[in-house]
């Protein structure tokens, strides 16, 4: 497959990179601390990840196809630094955050590009039957490893187009699921151990800064928790915070069950925006209308109430506690008793 340089700056994760990239791998990193292709690609390192921290996005622009060598280079030297700073939540984040990226530039990049994608990913497909439709035919087995059933209404099986073994998907849907398929594997290559004291010369500075500003976000996110009181609350709810807060897409429901309930809890719509804020998928003035929908200051001013228990059972969101007996609404939820805090700790 023949691949050009744009396409890998675009997508460095593709295996045609690695063939890219050989020439650097026989090289030390102190013959490499005067390379400027080398210098750039770990500064762009150094960015790619403090933008998925601070914006939970990965930035693409022209330039970087001028310095194609740097960008493809900055890919693997930024998922090092993840595998370096070894921690899930900010493995989460950076991968949404690339996978992002992906899903942005597929779906403005022409068919012939997305195909190259797919073969190069080994994703089972086939182009659309006719010239007349637009649709794409992709294996069940990989529509199913993914799971984007979760991801809502429109992506559940029962309502697929779904034909001898493969189901159909619009190219901005195909594109969607590449990103999904491209955050698992960064998921799974970050987990690869990385020494961070091997780093040296302008790697071990990048590495070094990445760290404080890492640690900082996290300080910031610890203070949000002490202000929340999430001890007094129930089971379901503390999972859905933890996983908005390690970068999750929560889906609809997900979303609307936490947001009634901290809302009914008496947080205000600032407290949840900041929460919020983790989504990868996160557009302000969105995330802004449904939350004070919710809150009842728009639309009919109706203010909703978060499901019952029985109803998050029903999304499959319930994961009961030994102090869920007995009650029928997350609201009803105690906790430990405070007495028996004090005994036990
Ligand atoms: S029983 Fe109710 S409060 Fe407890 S985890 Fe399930 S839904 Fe939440």
């Amino acid at each position: 497959m023949e691949v050009n340089v744009f396409l890998l700056a675009k997508y460095p994760f593709l295996e045609e990179a690695k063939s890219f990239l050989e020439s650097y791998s026989t090289v030390s990193f102190e013959d490499l601390s005067s390379d400027e292709d080398y210098v750039r690609a770990v500064k762009r390192g150094v960015e790619r990840l403090k933008e998925a921290i601070v914006f939970k996005k990965i930035s693409f622009k022209n330039e970087n196809l001028i310095d194609f060598k740097a960008e493809v280079l900055s890919f693997p030297i930024a998922v090092a630094f993840v595998a370096a700073l070894n921690d899930d939540f900010l493995r989460n984040i950076f991968a949404t955050a690339e996978g992002k990226r992906v899903y942005e530039l597929l779906k403005r990049d022409s068919y012939s590009d997305l195909e190259l994608i797919l073969k190069d990913q080994k994703i089972k497909f086939y182009s659309p039957e006719d010239p007349s439709s637009s649709l794409y035919r992709i294996a069940f087995s990989e529509y199913l490893k993914v799971s984007p059933q979760k991801w809502g209404k429109t992506w559940k099986l029962v309502n697929r187009q779904i034909k001898r073994g493969f189901v159909y998907v619009s190219k901005e849907e195909l594109s969607r699921l590449v990103s999904e398929h491209v955050k698992n594997r960064i998921l799974e290559r970050s987990r690869h151990p990385v020494d961070a004291e091997s780093f040296s010369g302008p790697l071990r500075e990048g590495y070094v800064e990445l760290k404080s500003t890492w640690e900082s976000y996290k300080l910031k996110f610890a203070k949000f928790n002490k202000g929340s009181s999430e001890s007094s609350f129930p089971p379901c709810m503390v999972r859905l915070i933890s996983r908005q807060k390690s970068g999750e897409n929560l889906s609809h429901v997900e979303r609307r069950s936490l947001v009634t309930y901290l809302l009914a809890k008496g947080q205000s719509v600032e407290e949840i925006m900041t929460l919020l804020k983790s989504s990868p998928d996160f557009k302000e003035s969105i995330a802004r209308y449904q939350v004070e929908h919710l809150a009842g200051l728009r639309g009919s001013r109706k203010k909703y109430s978060p499901p019952s228990c029985e109803t998050m059972k029903s999304y499959g969101l319930c994961f009961p506690d030994e102090w869920c007996k007995n009650i029928k609404h997350p609201l009803q939820y105690r906790g430990k008793p405070s007495s028996q805090t004090s005994k036990d700790e």
